[in-house]
C-alpha cells in the first residue's frame, strides 16, 4: 500500500525512514521489468544493486563494504519489503546476496571477510547458501553430504539441491556432515568458491516464479582446510543463525507483495463497474478489502517487531518464525483476494497478480515452512510454560 504512515512506528529511527525514502525514489526509477534470460537479469541486478550501495546493508562490518558495524536488520527488511513490491527478482538478488555470505559476516575469519565480504557489497560477487539435500530440507540434521577432515584438507562428496543462485553464483556457504557426533552436533561450514575441481552443476531447477535455482554436487572435492566457516561441529548453529536475520527479512519480503497485491486491489475494485455500482461499493468486496488491509498491517507489525527485537540484541528465533509464518500465510491470502477482484484478467500470464501470485508461493516452503515454524513457536512457548 502506497500508506507510508507505519514508518512513523517506533521500531524505526530516522535513518531507516531516509533509507526508505530513498530506496523507494531508487526502485520507481531503476527497477523495470525484466524480460528474458533470468541468469541475465538477475546478474545484471546484483550488479545494480551493488553500485547502488544498497548490498552494503547485507553485509556486517564498515571494513568490509558494510553500511554498518553488524547488520541493521530493520535496514534489510524495509529493502526487501521495497524492493519485493517492485520486483520478485530484484528482492530475490538482493536477499541472496545476504542469505549467501550471512556466515560469513557472523563466523569469517579476517581473511575470509576481506576475500568474500567486499565483493558482496559492490556487487561483484554473487553468493549462495548451500544447506537443503535431496533427502533433508525440513529435516536439515538429516543431511548426508559429507566432509572428511585429512591433515590440510576437507574432501566434500554429496549433492545440495534448490540451492538459488546455483549456476550463476562465485561462491556458495556450504553444510557437509564432518561427524563430531551424531545428527545436527555433526555438521560444518564451509565457504566453496564456483569452479573448484569436484564441483558441479548437475541439474537446473524451473519453478513457477523463474529465478536461478540448481542441483549441485561435489565429488572427491578438495578444501583448503582455510574454507572452514566457524568450528567444526558447529555448522547447524551457523545455518540457524544465519536463518534467524534472513527469516525476519522473508516476512518483509512477503509484506512488500501483499502490499504491491492491495494497491492492485483497490485500484482494479474501485473503478471495475458492474450492476451499475463500482465493485468497491459492495459490501462483500469491503470484507475482503478489510481483511487485506488487517492483514498487511498484522504482517508488518510482527516482521518490525522481530527486527527491532534482533537489533536489541535479543534472540529472536520464535518471533522470526511469527513473523515469517504470519506475513507469508497472509500475503498468500491477500494475493488471491487480488486475483479475485481482477476477474478473468487477474489470471492472464504476466498480470501484475498473477505474477505475485506465483512470486509468493516458495516462500511458504524455504527457509523453513510454515509448518517448521509452527514447530518453533511451539516448542519455545511449551518451553516457557514449563519453566514458569
Ligand atoms: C524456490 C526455492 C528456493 C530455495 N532456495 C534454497 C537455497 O538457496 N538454499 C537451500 O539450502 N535451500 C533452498 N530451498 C530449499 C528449502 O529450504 C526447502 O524446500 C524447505 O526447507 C523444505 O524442504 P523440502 O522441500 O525437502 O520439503 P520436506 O522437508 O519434504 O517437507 C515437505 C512439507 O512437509 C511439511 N512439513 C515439514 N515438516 C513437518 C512437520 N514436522 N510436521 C508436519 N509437516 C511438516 C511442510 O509443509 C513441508 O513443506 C529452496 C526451496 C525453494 C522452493
Amino acid at each position: 500500500m502506497s500508506d507510508k504512515t507505519y514508518l512513523q512506528w517506533p521500531f524505526f529511527d530516522d535513518g531507516h525512514r531516509r533509507l526508505a525514502e530513498d530506496v523507494e525514489a531508487w526502485a520507481r526509477e531503476q527497477i523495470t521489468d525484466h524480460h528474458g534470460e533470468v541468469d541475465a537479469a538477475c546478474r545484471e541486478l546484483v550488479a545494480k544493486l551493488g553500485r547502488a550501495g544498497w548490498l552494503r546493508y547485507v553485509v556486517g562490518g564498515t571494513d568490509y563494504g558494510g553500511a554498518h558495524h553488524g547488520i541493521d536488520t530493520r535496514a534489510v527488511c524495509l529493502l526487501r519489503e521495497i524492493l519485493a513490491r517492485h520486483s520478485g527478482l530484484a528482492d530475490f538478488a538482493f536477499a541472496m546476496q545476504g542469505l549467501g555470505s550471512g556466515a560469513i559476516t557472523l563466523h569469517g575469519t579476517e581473511a575470509q571477510k576481506k576475500r568474500y565480504l567486499t565483493r558482496v557489497a559492490n556487487g561483484e560477487a554473487i553468493a549462495a547458501f548451500a544447506l537443503s539435500e535431496p533427502e533433508s530440507g525440513s529435516d536439515v540434521a538429516a543431511m548426508t553430504c559429507t566432509a572428511r577432515a585429512s591433515d590440510d584438507e576437507y574432501v566434500l562428496d554429496g549433492e545440495k539441491t534448490w540451492i538459488s543462485n546455483g549456476g550463476i553464483a562465485d561462491f556458495y556457504v556450504v553444510f557437509a556432515r564432518t561427524g563430531e557426533a551424531p545428527g545436527a552436533r555433526g555438521i560444518s561450514a564451509f565457504v566453496v568458491d564456483a569452479g573448484m575441481q569436484g564441483f558441479e552443476i548437475v541439474e537446473r531447477i524451473e519453478v513457477i516464479a523463474p529465478h536461478p535455482l540448481a542441483r549441485i554436487r561435489f565429488t572427491n572435492c578438495r578444501l583448503p582446510k582455510a574454507c572452514l566457516l566457524g568450528t567444526p561441529g558447529q555448522g547447524f548453529k551457523v545455518a540457524m543463525q544465519t536463518l534467524d536475520i534472513f527469516r525476519t527479512s522473508v516476512a518483509a519480503a512477503a509484506l512488500g507483495f501483499a502490499r504491491h497485491a492491495v494497491d492492485e486491489a483497490l485500484s482494479r475494485a474501485t473503478t471495475r463497474p458492474l450492476f451499475n455500482k463500482t465493485l468497491a461499493d459492495f459490501q462483500i468486496t469491503q470484507v475482503k478489502i478489510a481483511e487485506m488491509a488487517t492483514g498487511v498491517d498484522t504482517s508488518a507489525l510482527l516482521t518490525y517487531r522481530a527486527a527491532w527485537l534482533r537489533d536489541q540484541g535479543q534472540n529472536v528465533t520464535r518471533e522470526a518464525a511469527m513473523a515469517k509464518m504470519t506475513s507469508t500465510e497472509t500475503a498468500q491470502r491477500v494475493i488471491d483476494s487480488a486475483v479475485q477482484i481482477w476477474g478473468g484478467c487477474g489470471v492472464v500470464s504476466g498480470h501484475p497478480v498473477e505474477k505475485l501470485y506465483r512470486e509468493i508461493r516458495a516462500l511458504r516452503i524455504y527457509e523453513g515452512a510454515t509448518e517448521v515454524q509452527q514447530l518453533i513457536i511451539a516448542k519455545q512457548t511449551l518451553a516457557e510454560f514449563q519453566h514458569l
